[in-house]
């Protein structure tokens, strides 16, 4: 990976090269910038957004690709689709929206025909009773009743009149602006099981942040003033946009499509083929990629040859392979790819990377007769009882996602830390527990619960403690100055808390550069809404305004 900050001649958006599909050949296309008369090779690690946008872009300039994907079954990283006896579910929901119409294009053409058009309804659910979300004030006072509303009213006069001076937590902080009460119902419960953290913990700074951005404030005034529709995409709040793009069959439908035309383009994806290492011959320039392979998945690309085709030269021993390219653009956890670096980073970058943490997170999806109790697409569960922090209904992000009219088919989710007792626990307890939790609440009848499985999500969350950002600042330095033609891009390959968009607009950029031959953007000026900001001071100052937040602990 090699950024140049302050690079000349940046491009903007729209202005890249072309993407006419030209045949694979010995030589480079016209349009690449050949390595010595021929088209660069790149290697590409994990089949998720990033790394199958980055496949098809470089595969429509006729660039030799080969991803390979750790999963033997999936692709799409957390944004796949798993299936369960023919009922199709997300790894939470995915929503296609982007304030990119590069992106938004992108998806159109990967899949013209598919794409509904959803309206969003997600409620909050609080002791028995649904709460429009964004908020809606008179409900809201109505569902909680005359001695609850009038303690909220109480408890807010209270905060106004007394509030904490200089607030340093969350719970401080959003007391101090909406009262005990209302923190307590609206805000304490939900912001806990999500964060795994006590809100007396969080700072203050991430609810300033966040309810001054778009949360309560917009809530409220969405709530008490007339809606006007914004008059274009970069206007709308993007997590209260009304509807959105989502595939028939989920957001896998969209990555499935992806890597088959990437396949008929004479790309290789490989599945079932984890990536232990990568190592760069100095003399050469050039970088050989280790990787398991457990058959099972095998090579899914239709340019392979005999399981050496794709984008490199390739060798094997044992259950290990050797794939040999130019480039590498990998998507997978930072922390994961430092450690099998050759030659290996410094002591530094290597404890930099060991600091970085993850938020994990699992879905009980539970099979059950379909009452129409539900028509939500999702809810936020903010009963403290139960341990579940958020319902998605998949039927209502597409019918085609449950094969039976009668049926629905819910997924609880639990945010969890990898190999905390809830990970830890055996899917038929989890089952048990979604079961129990479910009935509880009184969103279904324990009867009408007639099967379930479990899906575990190691590093669903890149976690932004304090030192995030130091210390992946100390690993791109050193990556930049010693490692070139390694190319990081994506949500846990850059660590960013980032959506679909912004992993995929990370890896248009990085084709290009390896389709031009030179650095013509710095991946890391990509904001949270995929919008390219450009290097240097105010470029960064925005793309770092841009990011989203998270919360970190109380100093
Ligand atoms: C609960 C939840 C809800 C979300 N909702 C939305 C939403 O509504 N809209 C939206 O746009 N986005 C949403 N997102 C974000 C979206 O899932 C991510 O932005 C996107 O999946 C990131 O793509 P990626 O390719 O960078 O990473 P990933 O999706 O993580 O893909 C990385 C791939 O690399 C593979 N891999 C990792 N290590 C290796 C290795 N060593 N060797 C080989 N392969 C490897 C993984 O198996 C995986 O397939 C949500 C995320 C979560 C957790």
């Amino acid at each position: 990976m090699s950024v140049i900050p302050g690079v000349n001649g940046v491009r903007p958006l729209g202005d890249g090269p072309p993407t006419g599909v030209r045949p694979l050949g010995g030589r480079a296309p016209s349009g690449v910038r050949p390595l010595g008369g021929r088209a660069p090779t790149v290697g590409i690690i994990g089949a998720g957004p990033a790394g199958l946008t980055a496949a098809y872009v470089l595969a429509k300039e006729g660039v030799p690709v080969t991803v390979l994907e750790a999963d033997a079954e999936y692709v799409g990283g957390i944004a796949r689709t798993a299936r369960y006896k023919g009922y199709h579910f997300d790894i939470g929901g995915h929503r296609f929206f982007s304030k990119s119409k590069e992106v938004e294009d992108l998806w159109t053409e990967i899949l013209p025909d598919d794409m509904l058009v959803r309206p969003r309804s997600s409620r909050i659910f609080y002791k028995g009773k649904f709460f429009a979300y964004p908020l809606k004030a008179v409900e809201a006072l109505l569902n909680l009743g005359v001695f609850e509303s009038t303690r909220c009213v109480l408890s807010y006069v209270r905060a106004r009149l007394f509030p904490v001076r200089n607030p340093r937590s969350l719970e401080e902080w959003v007391s101090n602006q909406f009262g005990h009460r209302l923190f307590s119902i609206f805000f304490k419960t939900y912001t806990e099981k999500v964060w795994g953290m006590s809100c007396k913990e969080i700072s203050a700074d991430w609810a300033a942040q966040r309810i001054k951005g778009l949360s309560l404030t917009t809530a409220v005034l969405n709530a008490v003033l007339p809606q006007r529709s914004p008059k274009n995409r970069q206007d709308v709040v993007k997590t209260l946009i009304d509807t959105f793009r989502y595939p028939r069959r989920g957001p896998g439908m969209m990555w499935e499509v992806c890597a088959a035309k990437i396949k008929e383009l004479g790309g290789d994806i490989r599945l079932g083929a984890p990536v232990v290492g990568c190592r760069l011959d100095a003399a050469t320039g050039r970088w050989t990629i280790t990787y398991e392979s457990s058959g099972s998945g095998g090579s899914s690309g239709s340019g392979g040859s005999g399981g050496s085709g794709g984008s490199g030269g390739a060798s094997s021993s044992g259950s290990r392979r050797a794939l040999e390219v130019d480039h590498v653009i990998s998507s997978a956890p930072i922390k994961q790819l430092v450690e099998g670096l050759e030659p290996a980073m410094s002591p530094t970058s290597r404890a930099a990377a060991a600091s970085l943490r993850y938020r994990d997170f699992l879905t009980v999806v539970l099979i059950l007769k379909d009452r129409g109790l539900v028509s939500d697409n999702w809810i936020y569960v903010h009963d403290p009882g139960v341990r579940v922090g958020r319902i998605q209904n998949f039927k209502s992000w597409s019918p085609e996602m449950v094969p039976d009219p009668d049926m629905a088919c819910y997924g609880l989710e639990y945010f969890c830390f990898e190999n905390d007792e809830l990970w830890a626990s055996s899917d038929a307890d989890l089952i048990d527990l979604g079961r129990r939790e479910l009935a509880a609440i009184g969103l279904a009848r324990p009867e009408d619960i007639l099967d379930g499985c479990v899906v575990r999500q190691r590093k669903a969350y890149p976690v932004y403690d304090d030192d995030y950002a130091r210390h992946v600042a100390t690993i791109r330095e050193e990556l930049d100055r010693k490692y070139p033609g390694l190319h990081l891009v994506g949500r846990n390959g850059m660590h960013k808390y980032n959506n679909q968009d912004h992993a995929m607009m990370t890896a248009m950029l990085t084709a290009r550069n390896i389709v031009a031959g030179e650095q013509l953007y710095d991946v890391w000026q990509v904001n949270q809404d995929a919008e390219y900001h450009e290097a240097g001071a105010a470029g960064a100052q925005v793309a770092a305004s841009g990011l989203r937040m998270v919360p970190t602990r109380v100093r």
